[in-house]
């Protein structure tokens, strides 16, 4: 977090979610991720105090904050507990959506639920739309008043524990991309099911899950934005999306940074702690370089953004970057720890599996790659 980018009022509300982090998340994060569930009595208070809502809209009855300070608070949280932070902000894209694409009633109405503690999935993966979203094969068929919905959706965030989502179907096959609708879509409809949680390498208090829709009838306003511009809504969310992913993976490895710090200080080989040994302390110095690195990135991405500037290529070189670095910090940190680093009872062990999550997440590293070669060549 750089201080000096935020008043006084900012400072405090960042002040005051750290300690709720540092009282509340920090003494379950490795219980619930042994446990591979959600916190949800944690999760509760963290909503009550608005953590959920931090980017959605002061009208709407959210925090209104800037993305930058979004971003620094998403840092902060990630920093003590990257899988917690996940699941108060799974909602975030699905909600930029419908202020992007929703009538003043359908945010009015979406967001009062959200504020008042409903959870929101986002339904864009399927079994042969992963990287490639245009290959979406889900329906959404007009039927008089309603549409109906087809399909099944993967890795839905929240997925089991949503009351809506936001579904993403074709309406024009033959548009391709250009043929993809987005829909609200309560999850108590008849036909809408859930499969079982994944049992994931990392995050494992995270909720992902399948999500199907089997002839759902939803009416015609629950349509977002105008036929046939779903995918244009979804291109609209990415850069925020892959900088929020960015600063989860900035500060996952943060925190493996800061406990291979005090590990190192702490544990004697050698009679001496293995932070005065050269070996030691250049790991560390590269694992600092590589947080920075990130860090400044991420608040650059931010900050382009938050002024309305074409940022695509920064977006996708800060979600890079952060994650590829948070793997390599994390990685290092439990090298820095020997034997103990790979034992449950040591944090580095749960930071390690985590890390993967963010090359994956929000356009696997390798799409980043293509957006910036492309946007470089174009
Ligand atoms: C924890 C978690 C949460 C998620 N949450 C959501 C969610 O809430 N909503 C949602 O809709 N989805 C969600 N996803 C899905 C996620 O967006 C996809 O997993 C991701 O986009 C990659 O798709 P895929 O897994 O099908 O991999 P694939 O697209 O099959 O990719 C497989 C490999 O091929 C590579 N590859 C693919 N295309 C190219 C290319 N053109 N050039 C070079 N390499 C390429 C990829 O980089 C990857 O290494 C989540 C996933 C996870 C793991």
């Amino acid at each position: 977090m750089k201080q000096y980018l935020l008043t006084e009022d900012q400072i405090s509300f960042i002040d005051m979610v750290k300690d709720f982090f540092a009282k509340e998340v920090l003494p379950i994060r490795a219980e619930y991720d042994e446990k591979e569930e959600v916190p949800m009595e944690v999760i509760k208070k963290a909503m009550d105090m608005g953590l959920h809502i931090l980017d959605i809209p002061e009208e709407y009855g959210g925090a209104g904050l800037d993305f930058l300070t979004y971003v620094m608070l998403v840092e902060e949280m990630c920093k003590v507990d990257d899988a917690f932070t996940s699941i108060l902000n799974a909602g975030s894209i699905a909600c930029k959506v419908v202020e992007l694409g929703g009538t003043e009633e359908q945010k009015n109405m979406f967001y009062r639920k959200v504020v008042e503690g409903a959870f929101v999935g986002m339904c864009i993966t399927e079994a042969d739309a992963g990287s490639d979203v245009s290959a979406i094969a889900a329906t959404a068929v007009r039927d008089g008043g309603e549409y109906v919905i087809d399909g099944t959706k993967l890795f839905v965030s929240n997925g089991s524990l949503a009351d809506h989502y936001i579904v993403f179907a074709s309406t024009d096959k033959s548009k391709g991309s250009r043929g993809i609708s987005a829909f609200i879509v309560d999850a108590d409809l008849p036909g809408v099911s859930r499969g079982k949680r994944e049992s994931k390498l990392g995050c494992h208090a995270g909720d992902t899950c399948a999500v199907t829709f089997d002839h759902v009838r939803v009416p015609a306003g629950n349509l977002l934005g105008k036929e046939n511009e779903g995918f244009k809504l979804t291109m609209q969310t990415l850069d925020r999306g892959r900088v929020k992913v960015a600063a989860m993976a900035v500060g996952l490895a943060q925190g493996a940074l800061d406990y291979a710090v005090s590990y190192a200080k702490e544990r004697v080989q050698f009679g001496q702690p293995i932070c005065r040994l050269q070996g030691v302390q250049f790991m560390l110095a590269d694992m600092e370089a590589a947080v920075e690195t990130a860090r400044q990135m991420v608040y650059h991405a931010a900050a382009l953004i938050d002024s309305g500037m074409p940022c695509s290529r920064a977006a996708s070189i800060a979600k890079l970057t952060a994650s590829d670095n948070c793997m390599k910090v994390c990685t290092d940190a439990v090298q820095i720890l020997g034997g103990y680093g790979l034992c449950r009872e040591y944090p580095v062990e749960r930071f390690f599996r985590n890390a993967k999550t963010y090359q994956i997440v929000e356009g696997t590293n390798q799409i980043q790659r293509m957006v910036i070669g492309r946007d470089l060549c174009r």
